[in-house]
């Protein structure tokens, strides 16, 4: 299945859990996949040879997301290894969790910077190329797609975890207002928010027996997700056949946000 076939794709942090399926994903289906990655080199640069391996088309890329020359940098390797950009998602993520109380403003900032800020950065550099590039020749019916990585925390609010769901739930506002905003230019921009997806951002919750047994108290499907669960909605997204899908969230979860608490509240 070649959907994909003549896009180029970036994905921001990819060298592990979901963006590194999501890279993965979207080389499968034809695209020309950036891997791009803040510090882990050695796991990036094995995705993209893997890639060029299996006869597709990859490079990687340092660039962290919060900084803004970064992104420029990460675009212009994507343009110069490609020619063009398409496809972007927006997946770096970091945790930094503590009780209010105990939460320090470095720790604020980190996780706003990274994924709020980054999100900003990535998505406006994506939106200034969709517009600059010759309309004839794109490979899909849109200008360009955007996928922000957000998370069912958008929506359910998480006790410990204050920065990171502020951070997610602005992401819900960029990824609709954006969405509103770029339409007429052709771009479509949509978020995935997973559940819980074996990664190593959430280890802790999945890594033991009795965590585990804890964790699928709230997932109504019975399973933990794998990173390939929200690589194939990640494909989806990007390609033509989501040609009508702009400014929605498509939750990855197993039902997560469905309050399963209620399940035996009859
Ligand atoms: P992960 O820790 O494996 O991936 C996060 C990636 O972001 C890493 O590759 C990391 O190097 C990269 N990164 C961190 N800071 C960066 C920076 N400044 N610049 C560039 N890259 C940076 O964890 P994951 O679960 O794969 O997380 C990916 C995304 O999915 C995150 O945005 C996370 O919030 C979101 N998410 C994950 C889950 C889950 O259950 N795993 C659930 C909801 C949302």
């Amino acid at each position: 299945m070649s959907v994909l076939a003549g896009h180029t794709a970036i994905v921001t942090g990819a060298s592990s859990g979901i963006g590194h399926a999501v890279a993965a994903g979207l080389a499968d289906a034809g695209a020309a996949v950036v891997v791009n990655y803040r510090s882990d080199e050695e796991s990036a640069e094995t995705l993209a040879q893997r890639i060029t391996g299996a006869g597709g088309k990859a490079i990687a890329v340092q660039a962290d997301v919060s900084q803004e020359p970064d992104v420029t940098r990460l675009f212009d390797a994507a343009v110069a290894a490609f020619g063009r950009v398409d496809v972007l998602v927006s997946n770096s993520g970091v945790q930094k969790d503590a009780p209010v109380a105990d939460l320090t403003l470095a720790d604020w900032n980190t996780v706003i910077d990274i994924n709020l800020t980054g999100q900003f950065l990535c998505a406006r550099e994506a939106v200034r190329r969709f517009r600059a590039q010759p309309r004839d020749g794109r490979p899909a019916r849109s200008a360009g797609t955007i996928i922000a990585m957000s998370s069912v925390h958008e929506l359910i609010p998480w006790a410990g975890h204050v920065n990171y769901a502020a951070a997610k739930g602005g992401v819900r506002m960029l990824t609709r207002t954006l969405a509103q905003e770029v339409a007429a230019d052709g771009i479509r921009v949509n978020a995935i928010a997973p559940g819980a997806i074996r990664t190593p951002i959430n280890k802790e919750a999945w890594e033991t027996e009795a965590a585990l047994t804890k964790l699928l108290k709230l997932i109504p499907y019975g399973r933990i997700g794998e990173p390939e669960d929200v690589a194939r909605a990640a494909v989806w997204l990007a390609s033509d056949a989501a040609d009508y899908v702009t400014g929605t969230t498509v939750f990855v979860d197993g039902g997560m946000s469905l309050y399963p608490e209620f399940r035996d509240n009859g």
